[in-house]
């Protein structure tokens, strides 16, 4: 089954803490199938549902519907509608335990946000809750709240009907996306605006969702993107939804990267990286429109993809605004937060909730890291770009750590799989063992690396960049040599 469209159709009451509406799905079967299965949380209560139009029988247990033909549902497409109604499961720890949250801004508006990244869109609207099936087609959202507050919801808005108590607002995306960011968040929001002009010179538009109470800081915190939003055109390639826009929602909690409106709730809180305001958070979630986004992992299993090259790119910000010196600092400290306590590629299917631990973050950027200084910046910096570039990584095609190891080994001219395999999918460190053989002289190993890779040594000498094997290198010095002084690699070192 391929999802091709979604349409979330919603009346949301913030006094009833409800939601009631409907939910088209355009599918595509590949074959005949008897029975079509949707994800949807069980304490939403299912009214009815048709199949091309037409009333159908089904069953709803275990957060799974299922829908079944005696004589079996035929190839190609289909349209399924799901009428449903209820109450959302409230956010325990929003954004990393996700649902509905139904809050009050200062002033006593409803503030209603939405996080479901681990949860999925099964939380509120049916769907076929899996990475690897973002609807084609894209997805329409239309939302109807009590008159005076504002929906801000993914791509374009297209329109917006007053009722007498109610309002609707219509958004539709024209792009694939994934079901965790198909969401919405209701607010006394402004709209403050401003242009973007893109890498590639597209013009487009940048909103900030707001809330009344905080509208006299959204002009500064915009200003703050656009200096983000550079960076990682510079890194990871043109803006990935130039024909919708880039947006941020003001939320109740952290932030999260919901396509074409991400989430912002820190608080305008800045630090100075270069002398200047920096929104990390802003940043971060900012760079997800291109990881995770646009670069989707096809399973969970590979969350890494989206994470660790987003923090690499946060990273980056530190480079061009204070230098590489910096930058290298940063990533020491990343080294020594990183955990080791579980492999960050675990498997090739594995749930978010166990994929999810703190070292796809750190440890994934600190492996990008390691890839480019072993691979140097005029081969790294281009194919990394590649990877958040190329139709066959973007998009519709979604990619594995396989593909991610395939694409950097190609351009590399030599396989770099033992680096991934170390690194992503074990928690051992690259072992590295120096024997001082005589006076002076010292033999220097890699004895896990399973390929000869490229050290920094420092001796007597000075620092020295050698290609160390299994075997070992001899390298003479009136003192003790250190290896890899600047931190590229994560590493124990033993002295025998
Ligand atoms: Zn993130």
């Amino acid at each position: 089954m391929d999802i091709r469209h979604y349409t979330v159709s919603l009346s949301v009451d913030p006094d009833a803490k409800n939601i009631k509406g409907y939910t088209e799905i355009s599918l595509l079967l590949l074959q005949p199938a008897n029975t079509i299965l949707l994800d949807l949380i069980q304490q939403m209560k299912v009214e009815k549902i048709t199949l091309d139009g037409k009333a159908i029988a089904f069953s709803h247990e275990r957060d799974l519907i299922s829908i079944t033909s005696g004589t079996s549902f035929t190839a190609g497409k289909h349209v399924l509608k799901i009428n449903y109604a209820g109450q959302p499961p409230v956010a325990k720890r929003a954004p990393w335990e996700g649902g509905f949250q139904w809050e009050k801004d200062s002033t006593g508006n409803p503030w209603i946000a939405i996080t479901c990244q681990s949860e999925g869109g099964k939380i509120y609207f049916p769907c076929k809750d899996h990475p690897s099936d973002e609807p084609n087609e894209g997805a329409d959202l239309i939302i109807t709240v009590p008159k005076g507050l504002v929906v801000a919801g993914p791509g374009l808005l297209k329109k917006v009907t007053a009722q007498k108590k109610h309002t609707t607002y219509h958004w539709k995306t024209n792009y694939t996306i994934s079901n965790y960011a198909i969401l919405f968040n209701v607010g006394k929001y402004k709209v403050v605006r401003k242009e973007y002009i893109t890498v590639n010179n597209n013009r487009v538009p940048m909103e900030f969702y707001v809330l009344e109470e905080h509208a006299d800081k959204a002009e500064h915190l915009l200003e703050i993107m656009v200096g983000s939003a550079h960076v990682q055109e510079k890194y990871f390639g043109e803006y990935p939804w130039v024909k919708e826009k880039i947006a941020i929602a003001e939320t109740p909690h952290l932030g999260m990267e919901h396509q074409t409106m991400n989430a912002y709730g820190n608080k305008f809180r800045y630090t100075q990286v270069g002398g200047k305001d920096f929104d990390w958070l802003l940043h971060h979630e900012f760079g997800h429109e291109w990881w995770g986004n646009k670069v989707t992992n096809r399973d969970w299993a590979h969350m890494w993809i989206q994470e660790g090259i987003c923090v690499f790119g946060d990273a980056m910000y530190v480079r061009d605004a204070e230098g590489e010196e910096a930058y290298l600092e940063r990533m020491r400290r990343t080294a020594r937060a990183t955990q080791n306590k579980l492999p960050i590629v675990q498997g090739e299917e594995i749930d978010a909730k166990q994929t999810y631990h703190p070292d796809i973050y750190g440890k994934g950027a600190f492996f990008m890291h390691t890839l480019r200084y072993i691979m140097g910046d005029e081969i790294f910096f281009p194919t990394l770009k590649k990877l958040a570039t190329d139709p066959q990584y973007t998009y519709d095609n979604t990619v594995t750590t396989d593909d991610v190891e395939k694409l950097f080994s190609s351009a590399f001219g030599k396989s770099l799989k033992p680096v991934f395999d170390l690194f992503l999918r074990t928690t051992n460190k690259l072992d590295v063992q120096i024997r001082q053989t005589d006076t002076e002289t010292f033999n220097i190993r890699l004895a896990n690396a399973g390929m000869p890779l490229p050290v920094d040594i420092s001796t007597d000498k000075g620092l020295e960049r050698l290609i160390v094997n299994e075997k070992g290198l001899e390298v003479k010095s009136k003192t003790l040599p250190v290896v890899d002084p600047k931190g590229y690699y994560l590493k124990k070192v033993t002295f025998d």
